[in-house]
């Protein structure tokens, strides 16, 4: 008898649990489309600050604006954690063109990798050779390549329906193209843009030379996907046709930066940590409002979005505000290594950094426990048309915090227009949708609000009564 209407009491409280869980997810919400801070943070952060790249005086700009914000929302602890960045400066515009007759020329828009070396002065100008990816260099041998310059022209693959696994097809072919053409003697590397629409934008991203001695390094440069297909066909038509480029981008030395931290300490359970983040530096060409000034302020507006829906968490909610993910992730292993220096319990992170598109789910690296409980809440995200909770990698900035105990989780919002703005010029303010903004805060508050509630304990009540 006693069991039974132990059981009956379980149910009810899981009834009325719900009930408030569905009320209180209804308060986030509402609260975000009517009442939030994200679209008015990213405006000044977009439009008055602009592009962040880390050691620019923007980035810092962007550290004193987040913090002096963080300080307005009454939160418990505001803090700076020190990073050292590296400084990579891109200097005056980029110039290139083909030439496919002495004094014919043609302009093509290109921009410098992050991390490239400066063309030597006056630019180089060499033959072309086409790949489809740099792992067809060692085929055509130095024979082929040396004194030219390399075009690596692989499009991302447009019929998968999430981008970011078209995306990481075609990554390499920027990070390491330049070092493995430079071992065949090639003078330049010229890469098409990871871009899935024709258009004239070029798109830089982070590049590396490896080990190779700085007397080997040869520039790179990423060139409009619009340019590409002409420059292919160009190719196609007259294989010695040649390609001009100049560019006076340079390495400085690191400099100080900072993570931007604030955080609301559990009422009850002010050691479990859960970090939301996403990361404050940017490229340069544009403001970085998707890439990722739209994650910094959806997680900033998560503190203020409990506040405000009048929930205190029982768990420290922590948000922190990466330095130099683009370029160096510096930030990210920072605040994992303090965080393991201090023995801090950090039991779930969640990072928003795949643009301010309309929210569809969230991505896990969690136990299967885990995945199949959080997947439970699924009929409390359905009014708001969230329905992804997928396995999945979560970001960049909180990969280095990943032990056997932490859940981490990444917002997915519909990623089909992000590679039209990932790291170009256009990556813009008026590219990114009010609402579509507040939605993703809210959706990441609602899922913030359930994991400090429940915990990440997978041990449900009904395991517990049978003890
Ligand atoms: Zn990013």
């Amino acid at each position: 008898m006693k069991r039974i209407f132990l059981l009956l009491l379980i149910v009810v409280t899981v009834q009325i649990s719900a009930q408030t869980d569905a009320e209180n997810l209804k308060k986030i919400y509402d609260n975000s489309l009517t009442n939030g801070m994200s679209y008015q943070w990213l405006d000044h952060l977009s439009n008055q600050i602009g592009g962040r790249l880390s050691g620019s005086l923007n980035a810092e700009k962007a550290v004193q604006y987040t913090k002096e914000e963080f300080e307005t929302l009454g939160l418990d602890k505001v803090w700076l954690q020190p990073v050292m960045v590296p400084r990579w400066v891109r200097g005056a515009p980029e110039f290139a063109y083909i030439e496919t007759s002495p004094g014919k020329t043609t302009n093509v828009n290109i921009c410098a990798l992050g991390g490239s070396i400066a063309t030597p002065e006056g630019g180089v100008k060499a033959n072309i050779i086409e790949v489809a990816t740099y792992k067809d260099l060692e085929a055509l041998g130095e024979a082929k390549i040396k004194g030219k310059i390399v075009f690596i022209n692989r499009p991302m693959q447009a019929n998968l329906i999430n981008t970011f696994e078209a995306y990481g097809g075609c990554s390499s072919e920027r990070y390491r193209g330049a070092q493995e053409a430079a071992k065949y003697g090639a003078v330049g590397v010229i890469v098409r843009s990871l871009n899935l629409r024709l258009d004239d934008y070029p798109h830089t991203g982070s590049m590396s030379y490896g080990d190779l001695p700085n007397s080997m390094r040869i520039p790179s440069a990423a060139i409009s996907t619009n340019d590409a297909e002409l420059l292919s066909g160009m190719l196609a038509l007259d294989e010695n046709i040649k390609f001009y480029f100049s560019q006076h981008c340079k390495k400085l030395a690191d400099v100080q930066s900072y993570n931007v931290i604030g955080e609301i300490t559990g009422s009850e359970f002010p050691n479990e940590i859960i970090v939301v983040g996403g990361h404050l530096d940017s490229w340069d060409l544009g403001d970085g409002s998707h890439d990722d000034g739209a994650g910094v302020v959806q997680s900033m507006d998560v503190l203020r979005l409990l506040k405000e829906s009048g929930i205190r968490p029982k768990r420290t909610i922590r948000v922190v505000l990466f330095m130099n993910e683009e370029n160096g992730l510096r930030g990210g292993k920072k605040y994992a290594e303090v965080a393991k220096s201090k023995g801090e319990n950090h039991i779930f992170a969640l990072e928003s950094d795949s643009g301010g598109f309309t929210p569809r789910g969230f991505s896990f690296q969690s136990s299967e426990a885990m995945l199949t409980k959080i997947q439970s809440w699924r009929p409390l995200f359905k009014p708001y048309l969230i329905h992804y909770f997928e396995e999945g990698y979560s970001g960049a900035d909180i990969s280095p915090l990943k032990n056997d105990n932490i859940v981490l989780a990444g917002l997915r919002p519909d990623s089909q227009r992000y590679f039209d703005h990932h790291h170009a010029a256009n990556d813009t303010f008026e590219h990114v949708n009010k609402r579509e903004l507040e939605l993703g805060a809210a959706s990441m508050t609602a899922l913030i609000y359930l994991i400090d509630k429940y915990g990440t304990d997978t041990i449900n009540a009904e395991v517990q009564l049978k003890d």
